[in-house]
């Protein structure tokens, strides 16, 4: 499976969404997730013109980071426990998975300066899923003000694993509508503008409802942990 190849397929799929309700696709940033890739897959990636990289487990991104350090923008998607934050905190630019004070405050005491937080949201309500109910999610970020080091840059989730479109659309629409509630508040220490939705299997439609990041694994470095270059 071809790097280049499906990084192609997948910059004319952005174009074609964004074209279809009027956005310039400058806007929506590709984080290729290596975490079921070897290192050497995570290099052919950058070599290809990825930018940035996305990984959900700590051992992963300080693995591939021996190599790969400077050459990529790194962006932590996976839950994080608030004991391991000193070993990672330093080494990543943005972390897409706050999802609790404590880990915020962890963060905020060991970080040297500002990182640009998502801020994860349960859209969906599924019980196996990371993230604050939507209902909480303002007074939380009206909370982190007090934490210097805590930039929220916007809002994150992950939605269910369905083919149905209209479900998906749903998801990623609720995300939106509260992303906009938070900009509306004009915190200083939450922009928020950016959308953090959308994988394989679902990117074009979260593009089509305003993601501005779009985290895919398998249909851009495959997945190594399955047999190969499944998709
Ligand atoms: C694995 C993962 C992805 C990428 O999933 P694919 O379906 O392989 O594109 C995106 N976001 C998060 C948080 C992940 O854990």
């Amino acid at each position: 499976m071809d790097i280049k190849e499906n990084l192609r397929v997948i910059n004319e799929n952005i174009s074609k969404a964004c074209e279809s309700v009027d956005r310039d696709p400058e806007e929506v940033t590709v984080i290729a997730v290596t975490k079921y890739v070897s290192t050497d897959r995570a290099k052919a990636a950058i070599d290809a013109g990825v930018m940035n990289l996305g990984e959900n487990r700590m051992d992963g991104l300080l693995q591939k980071q021996q190599v790969l350090r400077d050459e990529a923008t790194w962006h932590f998607i996976g839950s994080l426990q608030s004991r391991k934050v000193k070993e990672v905190i330093e080494d990543i630019d943005m972390l897409h998975s706050l999802d609790r004070k404590s880990l915020a405050k962890e963060v905020n005491k060991r970080r040297n300066q500002p990182l640009s937080c998502f801020v994860q949201v349960n859209i969906s309500k599924e019980e196996t899923k990371h993230g604050l109910m939507p209902d909480e999610v303002m007074d939380f970020i009206k909370m982190l003000e007090v934490y210097e080091n805590i930039r929220v840059v916007g809002l994150m989730t992950m939605a269910p694993h369905t083919e149905e479109e209209e479900k998906l659309r749903a998801v990623f629409r609720k995300l939106r509508a509260l992303r906009d509630d938070i900009q509306n508040q004009k915190l200083p220490h939450a922009p928020c503008e950016y959308l953090s939705m959308g994988m394989s299997n679902d990117y074009e439609i979260a593009i089509e409802e305003g993601a501005t990041h779009i985290r895919i694994g398998t249909s851009l470095v495959g997945n190594e942990t399955n047999g190969g270059d499944k998709r």
